[in-house]
């Protein structure tokens, strides 16, 4: 593991054999069990965190409260200024931890930096949205009346995450939050929580040299804090990313208590392969779609919906790229595919294939699990195609691994129905140069997923366009566009500067 600078990384990163998994800046504490984090790529233990009870928990959350009082009276762009330095102080850090959500999480370095990359976007973008935190102004039908909307901050957020995103989706959350107004309490997931010490850390630096009081930003560990969250009146919003699930769980519990939830859950996206596409593009789309972070984002590509007339040039294609994937440890820039997380992912995956071809489904690319030399942590696998039905169980739901489903049509119509005929709706495609298709596909009779591409694949996101997607995906929009309005309250003003004091609606009640 050293020759990837894996101990120097972790040594930049101020990570220790065994490190406290609670944080209300820079204090750390933790009185709860040991969590063991261990590398998918190499199978080696990388360090231990200790999670938080519920005491810990409690400390937290009246800090967080605390610091709400002071934080959400320093003025919206000086706020802004604070996450510019977070983004200066991730850029210095991006190479070690790039490398570290590589070497914990198992996606390739590249993608690790790009998950870092992402955070840095979004500091970017949520310092210029410091000073765009615009609400309306009306015009009232009373004379001599002001009426106007404005946003305040509205408190303590939980942010739960996914081991996938193990950096990017908090950084997603708690940037807004923080310009917004709002202080933060991340539960990072038990399966990487190594990475949510890292940005704790780098966090507590800028918070430090700026004089912030303890308590902005805090972290709680350990599975059991999830559902303090959910059940904790004073967090008024809870950012929720993970399994439709655990999604279903807190979206009931935290509506039961009135707080409101951005839920982020999971895909079962797909491409439609016209018989107007560019095929030279579908490669690259459908293929990274399918096998990058191992079939282990929310947005992989799990369904390749193909016309009749290209079908058979097109399985040609992809089984030909397929056979030149290189996998490996996701360190070494040679590999294109990672591991799966641990060994329980590896099972689904081979339980779905199972029950693809109960179902009569057509083995094109053979899966498996690989072993031998290099592969010990026994979380490598083959990324697969099999021909299917939409109608198959197993194609209705997300399976998180590479496992690439392929579907034929012969009307774009038919494509469409098949493309929104799951129970998700996060991501979707077209590859096409057709402009009829492609309008068909953008339009209300269209795509009925949160995010619709043209001539791109349904993976990966950009800092900028609103991010999430709809049914039993969730609904929660994060990130780009006017996602900020989640992370804040709305209050409807009317000011009357005259003398009189007439009623809406003309209503007259003299005495
Ligand atoms: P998961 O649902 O197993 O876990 C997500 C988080 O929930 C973890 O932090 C976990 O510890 C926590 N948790 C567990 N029990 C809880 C409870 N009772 N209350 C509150 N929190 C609890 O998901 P995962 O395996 O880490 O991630 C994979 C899933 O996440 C996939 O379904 C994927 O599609 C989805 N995902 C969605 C998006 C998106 O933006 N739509 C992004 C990334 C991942």
């Amino acid at each position: 593991q050293d020759s990837f600078g894996i101990e120097e990384a972790l040594k930049q990163l101020g990570i220790q054999e065994v490190n406290e998994g609670t944080s209300t800046g820079n204090n750390w504490f933790s009185n709860g069990d040991i969590i063991e984090s261990y590398s998918p790529a190499t199978g080696k233990l990388i360090a231990k965190v200790k999670s938080s009870t519920k005491e810990d928990y409690e400390a937290v959350v009246s800090k967080a409260t605390e610091a709400f009082k002071t934080w959400r009276m320093v003025p919206a762009p000086k706020r802004g200024e604070i996450v510019r330095q977070i983004g200066d102080a991730l850029r210095e850090k991006k190479d070690a931890l790039g490398k570290l959500v590589s070497y914990e999480m198992g996606k390739s370095l590249q993608e690790g930096l790009g998950e870092v990359q992402e955070m840095i976007d979004i500091c970017d973008f949520a310092v210029g949205l410091s000073r765009q935190l615009y609400g309306y102004t009306m015009h009232s039908e009373r004379p001599q009346h002001r009426m106007y909307e404005q946003y305040h901050p509205l408190g303590v957020v939980g942010i739960i995450s996914a081991f996938n995103f193990p950096v990017a989706v908090w950084s997603w959350n708690s940037m807004l939050a923080w310009v917004c107004g709002d202080v933060a309490v991340w539960k990072p997931s038990s399966k990487t929580p190594i990475c949510a010490v890292a940005c704790q850390n780098i966090i507590n630096e800028v918070f430090k040299k700026n004089d912030i009081p303890e308590g902005v930003s805090c972290i709680v560990t350990g599975n059991a804090s999830g559902d303090l969250i959910n059940n904790d009146k004073r967090m008024p919003l809870v950012s929720f990313t993970g399994s439709t699930r655990i999604g279903r769980h807190v979206s009931k519990t935290v509506a039961e208590r009135f707080g409101n939830t951005i839920l982020e859950l999971g895909g079962n996206n797909a491409i439609i392969v016209s018989e107007h596409a560019d095929l030279s593009m579908v490669l690259v789309g459908a293929v990274f779609g399918a096998v990058g972070t191992a079939g282990q984002r929310c947005t992989s590509t799990r369904r390749l919906i193909v016309h009749e007339s290209v079908y058979d040039k097109t399985i040609a294609t992809l089984k030909s790229a397929y056979a030149q994937l290189k996998i490996g440890n996701p360190l070494d820039a040679n590999n294109h595919v990672g591991p799966l997380i641990d060994t329980k992912a590896v099972q689904d995956y081979l339980n779905a294939i199972e029950k693809a071809k109960k179902e009569g489904g057509n083995i094109i690319v053979e899966g498996g699990v690989l072993e031998g030399e290099g592969y010990e942590s026994g979380c490598y696998v083959k990324p697969c195609i099999i021909e299917a039905k939409n109608e198959f169980e197993i194609v209705q739901e997300e399976t998180f691994a590479p496992i690439l489903y392929v579907l034929k049509y012969s009307t774009i119509e038919e494509a469409i129905e098949i493309q929104n005929g799951v129970p998700q709706g996060l991501s979707s495609s077209i590859f096409t140069n057709n402009v009829r298709e492609m309008e068909l596909f953008l339009s209300q009779a269209g795509s009925d997923c949160g995010i619709a591409n043209v001539n791109i694949g349904t993976s990966g996101a950009e800092i900028g366009g609103a991010f999430g997607g709809e049914k039993e995906t969730g609904g929660g929009r994060e990130s780009g566009s006017d996602a900020w309005r989640a992370y804040m309250r709305r209050q409807t003003n009317t000011i009357n500067y005259g003398t009189e004091l007439p009623l809406a609606q003309g209503i007259k009640f003299d005495f």
